[in-house]
């Protein structure tokens, strides 16, 4: 069995992929780094969940630092990058080469990342980040592979729904925060707009029936 550290970002993008290690003959060992999540509260609610969860299937968990003010630090100068741009390409560097340096120190001559299962990630900026920490920890390798595929995308949706996982409601940082508050503004003026032209309906259709009464 090869032993793998798996880079875990959170609880629902790490079901599907532990599931097939665990079938295929590898042995993951989670490794839970992600200073980028913001607030605190969110960050804990979502380390958490995978420390129960990894418990339950019987994976070992390393916990790693929240240093939240170091990865400010990292993407400072690109907090108005767009999400999938520049910061995004950066926190990802400062996540993977951080899961580099322990599969090092630890023996691990592979490993990989969650975050190369999420639909809102590039999988380019993520093989990017993950080949460039590799390259700095010699007999260190990033395993680069696509967690969407060979039918892992619906398992992961499935292990989503039986396992009640916590529904997040944006990326992870205070500025992709900021991009939900935008997502969220733009919904609730829609839904004034709905609500508008369904009363002119409404009163259009009153006023037909009393001219015909
Ligand atoms: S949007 Fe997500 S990937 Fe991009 S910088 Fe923020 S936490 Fe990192």
């Amino acid at each position: 069995m090869e032993k793998i550290l798996l880079h875990s970002c959170c609880a629902p993008c790490s079901g599907a992929i532990l599931e097939w290690m665990m079938a295929n003959g590898y042995e993951p060992t989670v490794y839970y780094y992600n200073p980028n999540i913001f607030p605190e509260k969110e960050y804990l609610i979502r380390k958490n969940e995978i420390t129960e969860y990894a418990k339950k299937l019987g994976v070992p968990i390393i916990d790693g630092d929240w240093n939240h003010d170091f990865w400010r630090e990292k993407v400072k100068g690109l907090e108005d990058e767009p999400e999938r741009g520049a910061r995004c390409l950066q926190c990802f560097r400062v996540r993977l080469y951080q899961t580099a340096k322990i599969a090092s120190e630890m023996g691990f001559s592979r490993f990989t990342t969650t975050l190369a299962s999420s639909r809102w990630k590039r999988l380019d900026q993520v093989a990017e980040a993950g080949n460039w920490a590799a390259s700095q920890f010699p007999g260190v390798e990033y395993w680069d592979r696509n967690w969407r595929k060979g039918g892992l995308q619906d398992r992961r949706g499935a292990l989503i729904r039986e396992n009640h996982f916590y529904n997040q409601l944006y990326c992870g940082c205070e500025f992709s925060m900021r991009g939900l508050a935008e997502r969220m503004a733009r919904q609730s003026e829609q839904a004034k707009k709905d609500e508008e032209a369904a009363r002119e309906k409404i009163d259009a259709a009153l006023q037909s029936i009393s001219k015909s009464a």
